[in-house]
């Protein structure tokens, strides 16, 4: 099982923010702003390369959950990004979708 499949089954403890049915979010270990929370599919997925069309509905609700949690955090302004494969800085090979904010955010795309 991969490091957020263990987390997810909670064999590895973890900040939960977030749960229903089809995913899990729960706060970066390493923050890069003061809001750092990781929004994944508990249906094991690699990256977002391995994205098809049938993952349209999941991901759809990935984003309604990520501005949910952005209002309950209180951003009013907040950044989501997935990395995908190594080169794009991907360290853990299960989709996840990192929600950023609380701090001005650098305008570099790259
Ligand atoms: P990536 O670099 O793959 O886009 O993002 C992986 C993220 O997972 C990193 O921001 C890293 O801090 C976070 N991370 C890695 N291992 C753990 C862990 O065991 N618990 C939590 N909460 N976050 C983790
Ligand atoms: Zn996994």
């Amino acid at each position: 099982m991969c490091i957020f499949c263990k987390i997810i089954a909670g064999e590895i403890p973890s900040t939960k923010v977030y749960e229903d049915e089809t995913i899990y979010a729960f706060r970066d270990i390493n923050p890069q702003a003061p809001t750092h929370i990781l929004i994944v599919p508990k249906r094991h997925i690699a990256r977002a390369g391995e994205l098809t069309e049938a993952d349209g509905v999941l991901v759809g609700h990935i984003f309604a959950v990520a501005a949910q949690v952005a209002k309950a955090e209180g951003l009013e302004s907040f950044r989501v990004v997935t990395n995908s494969g190594k080169d794009a800085g991907q360290t853990v090979n299960h989709l996840h979708f990192h929600l950023m904010g609380g701090r001005v955010l650098s305008n570099a795309m790259v």
